[in-house]
C-alpha cells in the first residue's frame, strides 16, 4: 500500500492540503475550501472562503446563499487557478455536472489530481472530462465494480421517447436529481428531437433557470403546478426522485414511473422505488470509464475514494498499479448516481 503524502492528508471529512491550509470538498465548515462541484456531498455551506469554478459558485449561491461577489470567495475558469502556501491549484473539467472540476495540485515537483465526481461520456450540459497527467490520481469509484456498465445514453433516451409515444393517455414521470441529472435528461431529449414542452416539479425551476443562464438550451419548460392535469397526457414530466411516489404525483394523468440513475442497472433498486421504466443514465463513470481513465492518466499511484473502493483497488493490483483506498465519510447524501 502506498504511503500518504506529508503535504496532502486524507481525513474522514475531506482532503487537507497542509502547506496551503486548505481543504478539498470538506464535509464540515472550514476556513478555506476548494470545491469540485455543487452536489451536497462535495459542496457544503458555512466555509469562510470558497475556491471553485464560476458555475459551482453560482450553484452554491443558489443553494446556500454563498456570496459570489465577496472577495473571500474566488472563481476560476477551466485551466485557471491560484497559488497558496507554495501549492499551485488549477481547475480542469470533470464532465460530471455544470461547472464540475478536477483539481490539479502542484507542490515541490509533484502533481496530484483529485477528480471529484466524473464521467467520460458526452453530456450536452457540461464541458467534457480532460485527461490531466499527474503523479497521484485520486479517483472516485461510485460504480467501481465490473457489473456497472452503463448502456449508451441515446438508447435510454429512445426508450423514454418510445414509452411516452406508446401511452398517449398517460404521462411519463422521470425521477432525476435536481442538480445535473434533470437538466441532462432534458437536454438529451432536446438533442433527440423531443420539442414538446417538458413539465417540471417546482423544486427544479431555479436550477433549470441557472443552467439556461449558463447557455444550456433546455427548450420550453412548464411547471406542473401551473398546468391542467389533462394537458400533461402524452407528455414528459421531470421531478426529484423523492416526488415519484408521494402525493404530488396524483396531480399527473396516470403516470408511468421512470427513474434516471446508474443504480437502475440493479433491478432491486428499481423495484424498491417502484420504478416501471428504469433508465440507466449516470453522471458517474462506469467500470470501463474508470479503468480506461486510470490507464490514460497513467499515474504513479492511484488513490480511490467515494464508492466501491475495493473493486477498483483489486483491478489496480491485477494491473500492477500502485493504489490505495481512502475512506472518506459523508458521501452520497443526495445525488445517487
Ligand atoms: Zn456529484
Ligand atoms: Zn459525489
Amino acid at each position: 500500500m502506498a504511503k500518504p503524502k506529508p503535504w496532502l492528508e486524507p481525513h474522514s471529512h475531506g482532503l487537507y492540503v497542509k502547506p496551503a491550509d486548505l481543504w478539498i470538498d470538506p464535509s464540515r465548515p472550514v476556513a478555506r475550501a476548494a470545491v469540485t462541484h455543487g452536489h451536497a456531498d462535495h459542496a457544503r455551506s458555512g466555509h469562510a472562503s470558497v475556491f471553485a469554478t464560476p458555475e459551482t459558485l453560482a450553484i452554491m449561491a443558489l443553494r446556500y446563499g454563498v456570496d459570489v461577489e465577496a472577495s473571500h470567495n474566488q472563481a476560476f475558469g477551466y485551466g485557471d487557478g491560484f497559488e497558496r502556501g507554495g501549492v499551485r491549484f488549477s481547475f480542469f473539467p470533470a464532465g460530471h455536472v455544470l461547472g464540475s472540476a478536477q483539481i490539479l495540485m502542484e507542490y515541490a515537483g509533484e502533481r496530484i489530481v483529485i477528480t471529484g465526481d466524473y464521467k467520460r461520456r458526452a453530456d450536452p450540459t457540461c464541458a467534457p472530462f480532460e485527461v490531466v497527467p499527474c503523479d497521484i490520481f485520486i479517483t472516485e469509484a461510485t460504480f467501481g465494480l465490473p457489473v456497472f456498465r452503463h448502456p449508451p445514453t441515446g438508447d435510454e433516451i429512445a426508450k423514454l421517447i418510445g414509452a411516452v409515444r406508446a401511452e398517449p393517455n398517460r404521462c411519463i414521470l422521470v425521477g432525476a436529481y435536481a442538480l445535473g441529472k434533470a437538466q441532462r435528461v432534458i437536454a438529451e431529449l432536446r438533442g433527440a428531437g423531443w420539442n414538446a414542452p417538458i413539465y417540471i416539479h417546482g423544486a427544479m425551476e431555479k436550477m433549470c433557470a441557472l443552467y439556461a443562464a449558463h447557455g444550456v438550451d433546455l427548450g420550453e419548460l412548464r411547471l406542473v403546478s401551473e398546468t391542467d392535469k389533462a394537458d400533461m397526457a402524452g407528455q414528459i414530466i421531470v421531478a426529484p426522485p423523492s416526488a415519484l411516489n408521494d402525493r404530488w404525483s396524483r396531480r399527473l394523468p396516470d403516470p408511468v414511473t421512470a427513474m434516471a440513475s446508474g443504480w437502475m442497472r440493479v433491478r432491486q433498486r428499481a423495484r424498491q422505488r417502484m420504478v416501471e421504466l428504469p433508465l440507466v443514465i449516470s453522471d458517474h463513470a462506469d467500470w470501463d470509464e474508470l479503468t480506461t481513465t486510470i490507464s490514460e492518466v497513467n499515474p504513479k499511484e492511484t488513490w480511490i475514494t467515494h464508492g466501491s473502493e475495493d473493486g477498483l483497488l483489486r483491478w489496480c493490483e491485477l494491473h500492477q498499479r500502485k493504489a490505495r483506498a481512502l475512506h472518506l465519510v459523508g458521501r452520497d447524501l443526495e445525488e445517487e448516481g
